[in-house]
């Protein structure tokens, strides 16, 4: 059935093996970022067997059920809503947390489960997404002290997030401020901090220049992980694969028409109005796939003479007068995905998920 992801579990293997043998080398753990395969078992199974891989994490607690009891440890990424600390506590043996009183909640909750909750304070170091604003020195210290008093919370470490909101790129510089409040933190409590986690696929380059600041030792890999993307300057990962999972689509209807549509023009199906360039007669394709499930941006032809034209909910619209084969109705066509894309193809239940190895 089409449309279909087509996943080589062996390929995602070989990007974790790649990224956590870098990661290995600069002392640094490594967290699997499950969110955008929806912690899909068949994945988190290769996962689990894979030596590289320390932490599981996500930032649904939908995601985290489908863990299982495994032997890897379980990480909530977003700040936990307080409709949710029960399930927090029970599915998650650590999350990120930037909230006094969510964390005071939480130690409520780990105290009727009779189980310890592991805490990561966040840090914001400018991106302006979650965490203590870094400057905000005093705010830090205080949340680190009433938590250690709390009977039900470890206090497991520090983190920052990156490239997320602001689009800030991890340096030298900022993660460095990371690594000197972990230090303050340390000296001024008398306590070791398990982790000090330096941010996602966007500080991994930082590792391949040998830039990381000593004292972050752990990264948190989704997009890296899954397309073998650098995702602070937009490169391929070295030794990665970025065709691991690919889209394949069917051709429902193949007709020649004019590129131009006839009638007045309004809005499009999403409130757009559209802009078409007069290129005469083209051999347009309609397969069966639309907004719903993917991110039209984000899906990249195998077949370079194919072009995107546009779509719908539920219609993708491809012109294939440049490509050398002579497509049918019923041919199929393949796409590699960007991060959107596979995201809302992964989500979406009417793309089958298959596996070829
Ligand atoms: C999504 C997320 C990640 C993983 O990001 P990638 O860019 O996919 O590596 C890491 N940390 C947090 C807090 C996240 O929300």
């Amino acid at each position: 059935m089409y449309p279909r992801l087509k996943i080589s579990l062996e390929k995602l293997n070989s990007n974790a093996c790649v990224l956590g043998k870098t990661l290995k080398k600069e002392n640094c753990s490594m967290m699997i970022v499950t969110k955008s395969f929806c912690a899909y078992p068949q994945i988190v199974n290769m996962l689990l067997q894979n030596e590289y891989v320390d932490y599981l994490a996500d930032s649904r607690v939908f995601n985290l059920k489908r863990y299982g009891d495994n032997s890897k440890k379980k990480v909530l990424l977003r700040i936990p809503m307080m409709s949710e600390l029960e399930d927090v506590v029970r599915y998650a043996d650590i999350s990120f947390n930037s909230e006094w009183k969510t964390i005071c909640a939480l130690n409520e909750e780990a105290k009727k489960q009779n189980k310890k909750h592991k805490v990561v304070l966040m840090i914001d170091l400018g991106d302006l997404r979650e965490g203590i604003f870094y400057r905000d020195e005093e705010m830090i210290f205080d949340v680190v002290k009433e938590m250690m008093g709390l009977e039900y919370i470890d206090f497991f470490g520090i983190g920052v997030n990156l490239t997320c909101y602001g689009a800030v790129i991890p340096k030298y510089d900022n993660l460095s401020k990371l690594v000197e409040i972990s230090k303050k933190i340390e000296e001024h409590f008398k306590i070791k901090l398990e982790m000090v986690t330096g941010g996602n696929s966007s500080s991994y380059y930082l590792l391949e220049e040998g830039n990381l600041p000593e004292g972050i030792n752990n990264l948190r890999l989704g997009e890296a992980f899954v397309l073998g993307n650098d995702t602070a300057y937009g490169n391929k990962i070295r030794g990665t694969f970025d065709d691991a999972v690919i889209l394949e689509t069917q051709i429902v209807e193949l007709k020649e028409k004019p590129s131009l549509p006839i009638g007045e023009i309004g809005k499009d199906a999403f409130g757009q109005v559209p802009y078409y360039e007069d290129k005469g007669v083209r051999k347009r394709a309609i397969i069966a796939i639309g907004k719903q499930d993917s991110d039209l941006e984000g899906m990249i032809p195998l077949d370079e003479g194919l072009e995107i034209m546009g779509g719908s909910s539920d219609h993708i619209i491809v012109d294939v007068t440049d490509c050398k084969k002579d497509y049918q109705a019923g041919d199929v066509l393949r796409f590699k995905l960007e991060y959107g894309a596979l995201l809302r193809a992964f989500t979406s239940p009417y793309v089958e998920k298959s596996f070829i190895d």
